[in-house]
């Protein structure tokens, strides 16, 4: 038997692996059927070049509880180690490559993504002791045993072991005994493992059957029995490792279900990804529907480095509107042990969240092209995630502007080329400004949406969390367009055709006035305006500056460098159609009380188009209504 001391400066890199590493325990059996994995390929690639004849269909991985023996076993068949190997690879260059490894990260651990890369010795973050019984597969073999306490010493002594492959015992420290327990080695195999491309056994299950001596039940069927068999908990061939030619849209949804079997909801449809050159990267990424409250919907795309679970948290990796997306990326070409910051610096991952970016980009584009009537009725439910790409990341506005729809308030669907085509004569301002007329809330907006459609207007719906800053940067990159909400100003000035009408009031007949419409309304909130309108518009309108109520919105949404506007108010126009008849005959009322009362119901029907009027103020509206009525 061999004794010795593992080649480390540092006396004791155990505790520091245990203490600071990881701050997931729980990834130590991901490195270790990692490792068995591997080694059970290296056999697969030995049979392909010849060098070796075994059966290829028998390999497997399998992971052993022994809850009583207080172990945990990964088991493989595939090459194993010579005592030299071990040596090699155990003793000397991996545990110095640890070594380095805690030294360059201990002050970052936690930015590590996933965790990964030292590999074997996780396992004593578990483990009050490892033994590693090993057989390798070239000729005539003795197998070896290792044991090592988690102290730099540890024993190497040739061993009994038929089959080829290696065992990986870990006792499991005291401090670790959530890792004996199944359900948890259950929850770890599935979180990690579950697309593995080597069978990984975990116990048995029981199945049933068709009797195999063929007894009938009474109704002559063929009884069933019970057998054990055993459970492999991973599906070792995921769609996303298939090409594409093979899979049915139905293959793909199954495969979604697999991924999130928690999730009722469908996904509108898939793209694949299958790049091999200039770096590899292969995954299925899928849309779901997204709704307004987005920011829950984030990160359920889990990152595989070839077929190995690494994260679920794909920031900084792909750009942030794509963390919307569900599905899988698998790339080795991502470097999985460097911090965060770090990652979205290399070169690799740029080029492949660019990659991802384009791709997904060019499917909606092609969907656009190929099927319109299919892309317009899945529009709301994608809007949101276009919106974000545009906002967040200039390649993709200059893809997805071509293809972004504007809904009309009468469901039609419009690029912003067919759309400023449709509405650039009607909607053209003496400046020749060609403002767009939007509605976030068509119910709420519904007097000033049709007094827009009456005058021959296209109202567009923009009622989603980011419509508001999409349309600044349209505004900014189109000149000469404008938008403009619906119920931002009077409808002769939201769109100025030409100067105002003459005013029919004279400015005394308005200063004499003011007071009295000032009285009726909320004190600070509203200013009044006078206005010379159409006889046929309304005799009063509650406006919203637009100007102001865009900067109260960013605001709200903490939009940086606001500040300087304090806490913005709630501020309105109660704008008087100078020009009503209804105007007129208040003036003409010289009873103070009866005067006061017409125009308190007017400026009341005013502020109950705009969906102001309410509670005590709206009984007492619908009371001196029916008095009026009566
Ligand atoms: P890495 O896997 O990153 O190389 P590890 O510390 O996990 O680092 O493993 C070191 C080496 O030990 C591996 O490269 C491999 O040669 C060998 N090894 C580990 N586990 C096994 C195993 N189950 N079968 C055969 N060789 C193994």
């Amino acid at each position: 038997m061999q004794q010795g001391t593992i080649n480390v400066q540092t006396e004791n890199i155990f505790p520091i692996i245990k203490k600071f590493l990881y701050s997931d325990h729980e990834i130590f059996l991901r490195e270790l059927i990692a490792n068995a994995i591997d080694a059970t390929q290296k056999m697969k690639t030995l049979n392909a070049v010849g060098e070796m004849k075994s059966n290829l269909e028998k390999l497997q991985v399998e992971v052993i509880l022994d809850k009583a023996a207080g172990t945990l076993t990964v088991r493989d068949n595939g090459i194993g180690m010579t005592a030299e190997e071990v040596e090699k690879y155990i003793n000397q260059i991996a545990f110095s490559g640890a070594e380095e490894f805690v030294n360059k990260y201990k002050d970052a651990t936690d930015q590590i993504i996933g965790h990964f890369g030292l590999g074997f010795y996780s396992a004593f973050m578990v483990s009050k002791e490892v033994e590693i019984i090993t057989r390798s597969q070239k000729p005539n073999s003795t197998a070896v045993h290792w044991r090592c306490d988690g102290s730099p010493n540890f024993t190497l002594e040739e061993t009994n072991k038929k089959t080829k492959g290696t065992d990986i015992v870990m006792h499991i420290a005291d401090d670790s005994l959530e890792f004996l327990e199944d359900d948890r080695i259950k929850g770890i195999l599935n979180k990690y493992c579950k697309f593995m491309p080597v069978a990984i056994r975990y116990g048995d299950r029981t199945e049933s059957i068709d009797d195999p001596k063929g007894e009938k039940d009474d109704k002559g069927e063929i009884k069933k029995v019970q057998v054990k068999v055993p459970n492999i908990i991973n599906n070792t061939d995921p769609a996303w490792c298939k090409k594409p030619a093979e899979l049915t849209d139905e293959n793909y949804m199954e495969f979604y279900r697999e991924l999130y079997p928690m999730t009722m909801e469908d996904p509108l449809f898939h793209i694949h990804l299958n790049v091999d050159y200039p770096f590899n990267l292969t995954g299925v990424l899928y849309f779901p529907k997204i709704k307004n409250n987005f920011e829950i919907q984030k990160n359920k795309i889990n990152l595989y480095c070839n077929q190995v679970f690494i994260t679920d948290n794909v920031e900084n990796i792909v750009p942030e509107f794509l963390t919307l997306l569900h599905g899988v990326i698998d790339s080795p070409d991502i470097p999985l042990n460097v911090s965060r910051s770090y990652l979205q610096a290399d070169s690799n991952v740029k080029k492949i969240s660019g990659h991802i970016t384009k791709k997904v980009a060019d499917k909606l584009q092609s969907m656009f092209n190929t099927d319109r009537e299919d892309f317009t009725s899945k529009w709301d439910d994608i809007r949101i995630f276009m919106e974000y790409g545009m906002l967040t990341e200039e390649k993709f506005f200059d893809k997805a502007e071509k293809f972004y729809m504007y809904k009309t308030t009468d469901d039609q669907y419009f690029t912003h080329e067919e759309f400023i085509e449709k509405i650039k004569e009607t909607q053209k301002d003496k400046n020749d400004k060609i403002v767009v007329l939007y509605s976030n809330d068509a119910v709420e907006q519904h007097a000033f949406i049709e007094s827009a459609k009456e005058r021959g207007y296209e109202v567009v719906i923009m009622d989603t969390q980011l419509s508001s800053h999409l349309l600044t940067r349209l505004e900014g990159k189109h000149n000469g367009v404008q938008f403009v909400r619906v119920d931002a100003d009077t409808i002769d000035k939201l769109i100025e055709k030409e100067d105002a009408l003459p005013s029919k009031m004279t400015e005394d007949e308005q200063n004499e006035l003011k007071p009295v419409l000032e009285s009726v309304v909320e004190d600070g909130k509203f200013t009044v305006v006078f206005e010379s309108m159409s006889e046929k518009d309304a005799p009063m309108v509650i406006t919203e500056n637009e100007f102001m109520r865009r900067m109260k919105e960013q605001q709200m949404a903490g939009g940086g460098g606001m500040q300087m506007f304090g806490q913005l108010p709630e501020t309105y126009n109660l704008v008087v159609n100078s020009n009503h008849p209804v105007m007129a005959k208040i003036l003409g009322e010289k009873d103070e009380e009866q005067r006061k009362s017409m125009a308190k119901q007017t400026a009341d029907l005013a502020l109950l188009s705009k969906g102001l009027l309410k509670g005590k103020d709206l009984t007492t509206f619908i009371k001196r209504s029916v008095d009026l009525i009566n």
